[in-house]
């Protein structure tokens, strides 16, 4: 480093200074901050969004272009996982307007999100470097400059929310962080290392490349590394498929201080990419001719640099055990996933995933400072251990803590209260505030006493059996096959549709998981065979059970029987999916109870196994809209019609009181398939089929109905519908078309 350390004081000219004051400063408009930020303003809180860079979305910017990821991947059994709340609304919204993923169209997107917020000022190329405190310990306001006005903001508010991702507000304000591996005796973690180190995962450089449709010509840069040399191509790949974009394990070294080297890593993942993109274009083993850059990302994506330390560290057990924390607020499921350290030049295996058994909870205790009273953080600088924030360090995960943070800041400003006092006075409100809000709280249900809904007797005009009867076509049972269904209490049997070449033996295995959130196969309930005849077409072959089922799922294992199809639909059911156990053979997947690379995988297969349960119970009966669960928890927890028209489906749901309510509000909260992994990449579909198109509200006065409110077009999960203090003793939910899907599915219905 070539510059030297000022100590002494100097004189010096500043830019004219704005002083702005606000209920909640959010400093850093990555994901979690940009959900922060919108919380607050919807909940009535004045909020300033703050970021240092000209677009929004931190490293899933249009400038950085990471994809924004979550508790539904990297994993075998965290299935309808998906983050619900803001962020899923931002991403439904970008598949709507942009299946075709364009950057530029997903920072519109964001910026739209944002601006509709008449509650939220935005700062954008505002960096905040100075942080000044009261007395009383308490963060007083924070200051950053403004690229191209010459303004200098002071922002004063009770409260500060860090999103910087470098946790530098806190660093500024003197709170506790961490940087670095943790021992793997601190927290009991065995995929820490032994001693403590600097250590953390690197950053990367993204670019990306595109077809020009002429030859175009490539001269290395002089700064550039011959890749060639370098030895890296023994270790790592460039692949042929997808050379013309970065891959993820293009990183530099994880060693170097991610903050005060920052202009030594860009510069040297500058050496990295422009030697990469020479070997692309100069070795002759790609078909990349036509190819020049399109962008190089200005910064590196960081990855991980400072923690900042809350009242609680989330730490490997926490996920690997799925506990359950009084204060939960988010939820996370992807894997464990540690790079190598020293990132593309490592010898080392490229990164290990260690799967988990399903998804696991956020406690609101890692989202505030433990010694800087006033301060909020979100993002890469929640509390956690490096071996934790190895799985919540995906943006939809984070943004579940960011959301959650918002809505404690409106508790705060109304209650006059600090973080920490939230989480020992408010608690239960706040969860109760955020389930409203449409976020995921592992387990906990709908007791909101205004909720007029929740005393309503809710009819319909049909609904789905547990069943699957039509097969479309046939898998061979040449590996074991796993069937999960729900079940509320007692199940009898399950039927399936079997073809045999020759008369078998079929050994099938039941299992339960252990938490009601769970799919794997864990606990086994029943182990048993059935005597199976050859036949020229499918039959149904009655698989005898009798239990009483604790968990609301079973998973049904059948053993591999060459000859022997399963009957298979590509209709699907909440709740149900058909799997196959196949081996692993990437040592990079690891099982978290072992520690060691995963000698099978479950994977979904393309259809469903066609069955029947027995009894069937009501699975998807009305009364679930009002069951407390607005997505799968044990059960599918929503009422779904029978199969009908996509386009004119004539499904109907009232809700009905014996006396007169007064109704200002109602919000349907529609089944979006929270299986459906929404894409980073161009997909065909822009809105998720199962979501409700068209549809209108009406409510009753004496004998006739009066159209409350009629949509069309709909793609949205949640719809807020608003009323005028109307008076009515039943209201009536009238779908004339999904998008797609022949089955109309709504999770829950409030009413106020
Ligand atoms: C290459 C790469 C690939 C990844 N792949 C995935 C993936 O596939 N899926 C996934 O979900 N996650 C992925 N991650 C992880 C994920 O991107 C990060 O964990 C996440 O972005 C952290 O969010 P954040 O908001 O804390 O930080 P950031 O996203 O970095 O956002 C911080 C924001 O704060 C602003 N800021 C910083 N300092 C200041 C300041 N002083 N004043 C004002 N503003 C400031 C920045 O401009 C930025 O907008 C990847 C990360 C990298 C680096």
């Amino acid at each position: 480093m070539s510059g030297k350390k000022i100590e002494e004081k100097v004189r010096y000219m500043e830019f004219k200074q704005y002083r702005v004051d606000k209920d909640l400063i959010v400093i850093g408009a990555g994901m979690p901050g940009i959900c922060a930020a919108i919380q607050a303003a919807r909940l009535g809180l004045s909020v300033a969004l703050i970021n240092n860079r000209g677009y929004l979305g931190g490293n899933a910017s249009a400038e950085i272009g990471v994809s924004i990821d979550g508790a539904d991947g990297m994993q075998e059994f965290n299935l309808w996982a998906r983050e619900t709340g803001i962020i899923d609304e931002l991403r439904l919204e970008n598949l709507y307007r942009n299946p075709q993923k364009n950057r530029y169209i997903w920072d519109a997107v964001l910026m739209d999100a944002v601006l509709s917020e008449e509650n939220i000022e935005l700062f954008l190329n505002t960096n905040i470097d100075k942080v000044e405190m009261k007395a009383d310990g308490l963060i007083e306001y924070v200051s950053g400059s403004q690229l191209g006005s010459e303004k200098r903001f002071n922002f004063y508010g009770p409260l500060f929310l860090d999103d910087t991702g470098d946790g530098t507000v806190g660093y500024l304000a003197g709170a506790d962080y961490r940087m670095g591996r943790e021992s793997r005796h601190e927290f009991g973690e065995s995929a820490a290392p032994e001693e403590a180190d600097d250590c953390v995962l690197p950053s990367t450089l993204t670019f990306h490349a595109k077809d020009t449709g002429r030859p175009v010509r490539y001269i290395r840069p002089g700064f550039a590394l011959d890749i060639a040399k370098t030895g890296a191509l023994r270790y790592r790949t460039i692949p042929k498929e997808t050379f013309y974009r970065s891959q993820w394990y293009y990183e530099g070294s994880g060693r170097i201080n991610q903050i005060e080297n920052s202009e030594e890593i860009i510069r040297k993942h500058r050496e990295l990419v422009y030697g990469i993109w020479d070997y692309i274009k100069n070795s002759g083993e790609y078909d990349a001719a036509n190819y020049d850059f399109e962008y190089i990302a200005p910064v590196p994506g960081k990855r991980e640099s400072r923690r900042l330390m809350g009242d609680h560290i989330l730490s490997e057990k926490d996920i690997t055990e799925q506990k359950d924390f009084e204060d939960t607020v988010g939820h996370g499921g992807w894997s464990i996933d540690l790079h190598a350290v020293d990132g593309f030049f490592s010898r080392d295996l490229v990164n290990k995933h260690i799967y988990l058994k399903g998804i696991y909870q956020i406690p609101y205790r890692t989202g505030y400072s433990r010694n800087i009273s006033n301060l909020f953080f979100a993002g890469r600088c929640m509390s956690t251990t490096h071996v934790a924030f190895g799985s919540t360090r995906v943006m939809a995960t984070l943004s579940t803590l960011g959301q959650a943070l918002g809505a404690a800041a409106y508790l705060c400003k109304k209650y006059s209260l600090m973080p920490r006092d939230l989480y020992r006075s408010r608690i239960e409100e706040l969860r109760q505030l955020l389930l409203r809000h449409d976020q995921y709280i592992v387990g906990c249900r709908n007791e909101d006493p205004d909720d007029l809904a929740r005393s309503a007797v809710i009819t319909a005009s049909s609904e789905s059996r547990l069943s699957l009867a039509e097969a479309d076509f046939e898998q061979p049972l040449d590996k074991p096959l796993g069937l999960i269904i729900p079940v509320d209490g007692h199940l009898e049997s399950v039927s399936i549709m079997v073809r045999a070449a020759s008369d078998v033996t079929l050994e099938f295995t039941v299992y339960e998981p252990v938490k009601r959130e769970n799919y794997n196969p864990e606990r086994v309930i029943v182990k048993s065979s059935v005597e199976i005849y050859a036949s020229a077409g499918f039959t149904w072959v009655q698989l005898p059970m009798n239990v009483d089922v604790d968990r609301n799922k079973v998973f049904i294992e059948i053993a591999s029987r060459p000859g022997v199809y399963i009957g298979m639909t590509r209709d699907k059911l909440p709740g149900v999916i058909s799997m196959v156990k196949t081996p692993n053979g990437s040592p990079t997947l690891v099982d978290a109870a072992t520690m060691k690379m995963k000698e099978y995988i479950w994977r979904p297969v393309e259809g469903t196994a066609c069955f029947k349960a027995d009894p069937d119970n009501g699975i998807y009966g009305p009364a679930k809209v009002i069951n407390g669960y607005s997505r799968p928890y044990g059960l599918p927890n929503l009422w779904l019609s029978d199969k009908t028209d996509p386009d004119n489906c004539g499904e109907c749901m009232t809700l009905s009181w014996h006396v007169d309510k007064t109704i200002n509000e109602m919000i349907l909260y529609f089944d979006d398939d929270l299986n459906y992994r929404i894409s980073y990449w161009p997909v065909e579909n822009n809105v998720i089929p199962e979501l409700v198109r068209d549809y209108d509200v009406l409510y009753k006065i004496g004998d006739e109905y009066r159209l409350l409110e009629s949509v069309r077009g709909n793609y949205k999960r949640v719809n807020n519908i608003n009323a005028d203090s109307i008076k009515t003793n039943e209201l009536k939910l009238v779908i004339h078309a999904t998008n797609g899907s022949p089955r109309v599915g709504v999770y829950e219905i409030r009413v106020y």
